[in-house]
């Protein structure tokens, strides 16, 4: 198990320190997370690393996840979509069926808590059914919500009304809420098998593994097979780049249990690549933790072309690596990304490829680029920030009014 200690010689000793000092003047507190998949997609990322981190820091933290048939993840991913802008519709069918398999989680679950923390929608009925089991309820939205479409919206903030606090990922995501809005950036673990050091040996053998040669320049993108993700766009912009400049694309993914679009997406992204020798589709399993590491760390630049993003770890993961990223200029992607200086925002499939092109006859300044990207995620973006962040709001939730707070 990683001690908190051993995170000292990256953030530094003081930081450390401050973490400590926060969790003891929190107190002793039963902290419950409840999300709707153990695998796949940034949710379960970042509790994995942070739910040992924080019974370490003397808080009981808990990790619960929802279950549900196809259906209910159909719906969910409608929500999803919806609630990212997308024009779907929610039938009556759908709706009564997302609340009655929250119902039945709730049946099964038996925790009572100081403060529960329910991520993104899928879960989010709960507290209806639950309430009295812990003090504080917290909904925390992963989701790029700043223009959804506003019938789903509506839905699900008559649910979300019921909360006693909110957390987004960034000021453009708030809403119109009748509780106290918080906004907190996610973050990723330096000392993971997705992140840590690798060394040259390390990173060759996973290429071999996986059949990939280095005789060309290698463009990624690592990401779930989902169409906010645009992996058509990102096809689309290496096409155009492999006209004038000789590189190869890989593009890897893998499923998430609680999104049941991935085939489908895959199905367009294989077609879309057919008859191209320099763009390799890599489906990897869920734990394929190490290998994204080492492909991430073997590639020239990262690509992260959404259309619509919550965050996008995986833009904070090629940071850490010292690489020259280009992002969609969505959600979370613009604050991690800025331009010129820690990457380059696009907007289309032609900017994307104009970058990539710019980046690849530029291989100084995307050395530049990728070391100030790194300095920018050890600063902002690594899971040590996060933990002061929820033990900052717990401390301040748990306060009677007027209370002055001294971090
Ligand atoms: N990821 C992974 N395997 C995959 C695709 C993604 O482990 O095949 C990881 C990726 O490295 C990142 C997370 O899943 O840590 C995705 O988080 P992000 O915020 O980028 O997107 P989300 O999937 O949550 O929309």
């Amino acid at each position: 198990m990683i001690t908190l200690s051993e995170y000292a010689p990256i953030v530094g000793q003081e930081v450390i320190d401050q973490l400590e000092r926060l969790a003891e003047g929190l107190g002793p507190a039963r902290f419950v997370h409840v999300n709707s998949t153990y695998t796949g997609g940034g949710v379960a990322e970042i509790l994995h690393r942070a739910v040992p981190l924080l019974n370490q820091l003397g808080l009981e933290t808990a990790w619960h996840v929802i279950e549900g048939d196809p259906f209910f993840f159909e719906t969910t991913k409608s929500m999803h979509n919806g609630l990212q802008g997308f024009k779907v519709e929610l039938t009556r069918k759908m709706w009564e069926h997302y609340l009655e398999v929250n119902r039945a989680n709730a049946r099964k679950f038996d925790w009572e808590a100081d403060f529960v923390l329910i991520h993104d929608p899928q879960p989010a009925f709960l507290i209806n059914e639950l309430r009295p089991r812990a003090a504080h309820w917290i909904w925390r939205c992963h989701i790029d919500v700043s223009r959804p479409h506003l019938p789903v919206w509506r839905l699900l903030r008559d649910i979300v009304n019921q909360y006693d606090s909110s957390v987004f990922s960034m000021p453009q995501f708030a809403q119109n809420l009748p509780h106290p809005q918080y906004i907190i950036h996610p973050s990723i673990d330096p000392l993971s098998d997705k992140n840590r050091e690798l060394t040259d040996a390390e990173i060759q053998g996973v290429l071999n593994r996986l059949g990939i040669e280095k005789d060309k320049p290698i463009i990624i993108q690592v990401s779930r097979f989902d169409s906010f993700k645009d992996p058509l766009g990102v096809i689309q912009a290496f096409r155009m780049v492999r006209r004038h400049t000789p590189c190869q694309l890989i593009l890897a993914g893998g499923r998430a249990t609680d999104d049941p679009e991935g085939d489908r997406i895959l199905a367009e992204v294989q077609e879309a690549a057919a008859g191209e020798p320099d763009i390799h589709i890599l489906m990897l399993p869920p734990d394929a933790h190490y290998e994204i590491n080492a492909l991430q760390r073997a590639s020239d630049i990262i690509v992260q072309k959404s259309t619509r993003e919550g965050f996008g770890l995986t833009v904070t993961e090629a940071m850490w690596k010292g690489k020259p990223v280009i992002g969609g200029a969505v959600g979370g992607i613009v604050i991690q990304l800025q331009d010129y200086q820690t990457g380059f925002l696009v907007h289309s499939p032609e900017g994307c490829a104009f970058r990539i092109r710019y980046l690849l006859h530029r291989p100084e300044m995307a050395r530049r680029m990728g070391q100030l990207a790194k300095e920018f995620v050890r600063n902002h973006f690594l899971i040590t920030r996060h933990l002061r962040d929820y033990l900052t709001l717990l401390t301040i939730v748990r306060s009677p009014e007027g209370r002055v707070f001294e971090f």
